[in-house]
């Protein structure tokens, strides 16, 4: 354990399939200098290893106790090891090491949905029990049942992207077919616009023009019905309180909350469905997490000061 001043700023990088975003975050949750960068997936983990060390450096300061990263994947945090990435392609690459021997500084290594659960959880309202839906490149969520975060047996709780919604459906990164990450993820909709014709756009584009563009439409609508479908299931199994969206889909705000509602209570029937709400941070809930978690590991942890959004 080390003091935490109330100067004190911890790096926080949240490494993404497709944008990696960093920020300098006080002990009070506010942030400064936000960087968003394109992570360099094609070029290896190598190339992720230098980003996060370069961007790590540009945004030292003599207050920076240390740097909290997250990552996608399966992680395992006591060793801080990465142990696989689908999207970016990593095994058992023991980057809090690697880091900590490039850097002057202490680094906690976590899970990125993990942290934006924890942010969710441990900010403005709160969560007692509900589930954290993080939709970005990928599909994953967390779900807290009596205030605590569910792990499973390996740590591997969460995956909902790989809920089968589609029998014999489109090919996942994964290796099978009809994932929920094959439909409803920013990564797919690309790709489910091409395969019904529509050709190349990217995720905010099919969303700004699904009004005007019927393929768009259709592309949309397939990726709400299987989000439905998917929070149905856990919807019935859980019972949560409440339904947190977060990650870069997020931004598409009611177009996806009033759908999404209206599915719900179609495959529900004979229950309600917990209310569905935006996060806060929108795709910031990651790398906030990635602060808290690194001040968790240093032994600060009171959070009742940081209020919900990413401020500064
Ligand atoms: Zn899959």
């Amino acid at each position: 354990m080390i003091d935490v001043a109330a100067t004190a700023q911890v790096i926080a990088i949240d490494v993404g399939g497709t944008l990696t975003k960093a920020a300098r975050i006080d002990s009070s949750g506010v942030a400064q200098s936000l960087v968003v960068v394109p992570t360099p997936v094609s070029s290896g983990a190598d190339a992720i290893l230098e980003l996060a060390v370069s961007l790590a450096k540009s945004l030292a300061t003599p207050d920076v106790i240390g740097v909290g990263v997250v990552v996608p994947g399966i992680v395992d945090s006591s060793r801080g090891v990465a142990r696989y990435s689908a999207n970016l392609g990593w095994r058992d690459w023991p980057l809090r090491s690697l880091l900590e021997e490039r850097l002057p500084y202490r680094v906690s290594l976590g899970h990125d949905v993990a942290a934006a659960g924890e942010t969710e959880m441990r900010t403005g309202d709160g969560i007692d029990n509900g589930l954290v839906v993080v939709i970005g490149t990928g599909i994953a969520s967390v779900t807290v049942l009596d205030g605590e975060i569910v792990r499973g047996a390996q740590g591997m709780a969460g995956e909902l992207g790989h809920v089968v919604v589609r029998e014999n459906g489109a090919l996942c990164r994964c290796g099978n077919r009809g994932c929920l990450e094959a439909y409803a993820s920013t990564g797919a909709l690309p790709l489910r616009f091409r395969d019904l014709g529509g050709g190349d756009a990217d995720a905010e584009t099919i969303v700004r023009d699904l009004e005007s563009d019927p393929i768009a439409h259709e592309v949309w609508n397939q990726a709400v019905d299987c989000l439905a479908t998917a929070l149905a299931m856990v919807i019935s199994v859980l019972d949560p309180g409440k339904i947190v969206i977060a990650g870069g889909l997020s931004l598409a705000g009611d177009t996806l909350v009033t759908p999404l509602m209206s599915s719900l209570g179609n495959k529900l029937v004979w229950r309600s469905a917990p209310p569905v709400e935006l996060s806060h941070y929108r795709q910031h809930a990651g790398v906030v997490g990635a602060a808290m978690q690194f001040y968790r590991s240093v032994g600060h942890s009171n959070f009742s000061a940081w209020t919900p959004g990413l401020k500064g």
